[in-house]
């Protein structure tokens, strides 16, 4: 099953990039694999994905220890700074930087591992109350605060988009965040690049890549619908 889902997440990426003039190597597919077990993973892994995003630090630990080491982690959930130790050296970037204290965290202990990690800042793009993420005002002061800490590398944007029916509602939204990307861009700030663009999820990754998204998260259209009971603890 997940090889047919996979197959047709792959089409419909190429009907975008194809839609939007783009290239399929500019877009990184991530599965997200949060409350799946191992097997399902190994499934995607065979099938060629190299790319995994999950949500809790305990789960990421835990399916990187058991799993190939060409994998590349992202770790796409909310991060609270005790968590932050338990990160380093194994995930290849986290999306979900929204706020200062978090980074210093994360400079923190990726000097103790002698290493630059690699981060996102995430958007609340359509300020929603209940999302994670800054404002657009917000983003800037705080990638020009980042772009001091000589561990941690400011790689691009990240954003959740509202759930909607309709995927063209969030036309708009990527837009805007693609548009501060390249405003961000402009500013020519050391140390930091906007190369990439996390968004667009089962609902809206189309949309996303046609409107610039590098790396779009797909779950439930790799994976199928989520069981929250059997979810593991963090
Ligand atoms: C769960 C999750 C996804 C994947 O969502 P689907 O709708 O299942 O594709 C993407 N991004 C983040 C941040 C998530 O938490």
């Amino acid at each position: 099953m997940i090889k047919e889902n996979l197959y047709e997440v792959e089409q419909n990426i190429r009907t975008a990039c194809e839609k939007s003039g783009r290239n399929r190597d500019e877009i990184t597919l991530i599965a997200v694999s949060k409350t799946k077990p191992v097997p399902l993973l190994e499934e995607a892994y065979i099938t060629g994905i190299r790319n995994f995003g999950e949500n809790k630090v305990q789960e990421m630990c835990d399916k990187y220890e058991v799993m190939e080491k060409d994998i590349c982690w992202h770790m796409i959930g909310h991060l609270q700074t005790n968590k932050v130790k338990y990160l380093i050296g194994k995930t290849a970037l986290i999306h979900s930087v929204d706020s200062y204290k978090l980074a210093c965290e994360i400079e923190k202990q990726a000097a103790k591992h002698n290493c630059v990690m690699d981060i996102l800042i995430e958007v609340n793009i359509a300020e929603e109350e209940s999302k994670f993420g800054l404002s657009e005002e917000e983003v800037i002061h705080l990638v020009k605060e980042v772009a001091k800490m000589p561990h941690v590398r400011i790689k691009g944007l990240m954003t959740v988009a509202p759930y909607v029916v309709d995927s063209e509602e969030n036309r708009p939204f990527f837009r805007k965040i693609k548009q501060l990307s390249v405003d961000i861009d402009n500013e020519n700030i050391d140390n930091v690049s906007m190369n990439i663009l996390s968004m667009g999820m089962t609902g809206d990754y189309m949309v996303a890549i046609e409107e610039g998204a590098t790396m779009v998260r797909v779950g439930t259209g790799i994976f199928g619908e989520r069981d929250y009971n059997k979810q593991v603890e963090n």
